[in-house]
């Protein structure tokens, strides 16, 4: 699903989901707006076929058939147009809480001045007084309506902040390694090809790194104290990576590190520096309690070249690594250049 309509056309589609939420038996949240948006909006077919057979024969759409709805034609909904819709809504509960709470307190204050009133002409003009005396009675009521509406819209208000904080740590799993807590592979190539979009003609490094005979290590000692190593690899390069250079698990004993503002020279001593760091790893192996310390890691170095694609770009630093290993392993190689053009 994604939103690229104007405002305009959005807030006619605002309009119209919320009167068709309004006559439905289902409550307000944003799940019956994602419906009704949905339908609105004229675009989900399949939605709106499903939604007019279910008017038809049951004339409302109640909770039920509303969360049915939303889970066969809208769940699979992407972050990113979830975080849109929820904020939209937002912003919709919350226009209608501050009106409701305005309209709420003028009516307080109507009922107030009508009841002074009435008190006063009680002593005037009996059946008149009474006649007020029923329009009091009647604010009242409206009042405590008011109140229950303004109390289900900030329960509403509540469930959206959740429904918020659920997308946000939906959105950070899905970039998340983990083993490691690194950032995994997909996050690390929208990263990276947003550092390339906006920084161009700035120096940017690129560092890959692979485990060394990585496979021994799980059939030495097994695959959990291979999960031990891989995550004290993660951390070396957690505590190197710093605020601004990105870190990441780019697939099972490979990580990647992007240097943007950093020359080549600078990048290369980052990777020595990981490198001497990995070499002075010790775990402990939890079956024979001894330390075991042999590990090794080989890096391959890179530059950005202006105008290259982020594929040769990362093939460059893979080309480098592929020497390190190539040249016996626990190496760093920089290569600024393609083989085939160097
Ligand atoms: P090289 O020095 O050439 O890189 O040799 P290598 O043995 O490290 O490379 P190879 O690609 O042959 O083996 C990588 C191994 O990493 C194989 C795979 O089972 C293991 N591996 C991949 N992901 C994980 C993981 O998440 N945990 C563990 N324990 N092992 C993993
Ligand atoms: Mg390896
Ligand atoms: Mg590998």
């Amino acid at each position: 699903m994604q939103y690229e309509i104007s405002k305009e056309k959005s807030a006619e589609y605002l309009r119209q989901a919320i009167h068709h939420m309004s006559m439905q038996d289902a409550a307000f949240h944003p799940v019956s707006y994602a419906v009704w948006y949905e339908y609105s909006s004229g675009e989900h077919q399949r939605l709106i076929e499903e939604v007019n057979t279910l008017i038809e024969k049951e004339k409302k759409l109640n909770e039920k058939s509303t969360t049915d709805v939303f889970n066969k034609h809208i769940a699979s909904i992407d972050p990113d147009s979830a975080k849109v819709l929820v904020e939209r809504f937002n912003q919709v509960v919350t226009d209608i809480s501050t009106s409701t709470a305005k309209a709420g307190q003028d009516s307080t204050q109507f009922s107030k001045a009508l009841n002074a009133w009435s008190e006063e002409i009680q002593q005037l003009d009996a059946r008149l007084g009474a006649q007020l005396g029923s329009l009091v009675s009647e604010t009242v009521h409206m009042q405590s309506s008011m109140h229950q509406l303004q109390q289900k819209l900030e329960s509403s208000l509540h469930e959206i902040d959740e429904l918020k904080h659920e997308i946000i740590k939906a959105k950070q799993e899905a970039i998340s390694d983990g083993l490691t807590g690194l950032m995994n592979r997909k996050g690390f190539d929208v990263t990276l090809k947003e550092c390339l979009e906006n920084q161009p003609q700035e120096d940017v490094c690129l560092v890959i790194a692979d485990i060394d005979f990585f496979k021994k290590v799980n059939d030495s000692y097994g695959h959990l104290f291979g999960d031990k190593v891989i995550q004290a690899v993660a951390n070396v390069l957690k505590k190197i990576s710093g605020d601004f250079n990105t870190a990441a698990r780019y697939g099972g004993e490979e990580f990647v590190l992007l240097l943007p503002h950093t020359t080549i020279e600078a990048a290369k001593e980052i990777a020595e520096n990981i490198r001497r760091q990995v070499a002075a790893i010790s775990i402990k192996n939890s079956v024979t309690q001894r330390l075991i310390s042999n590990i090794t890691i080989s890096l391959g170095v890179t530059t950005y070249q202006p105008g290259e694609t982020s594929h040769s770009f990362i093939a460059r630093a893979d080309q480098a690594l592929y020497t390190s290993k190539a040249h016996g392993r626990n190496k760093v190689t920089l290569l600024t250049q393609d083989f085939a053009t160097a």
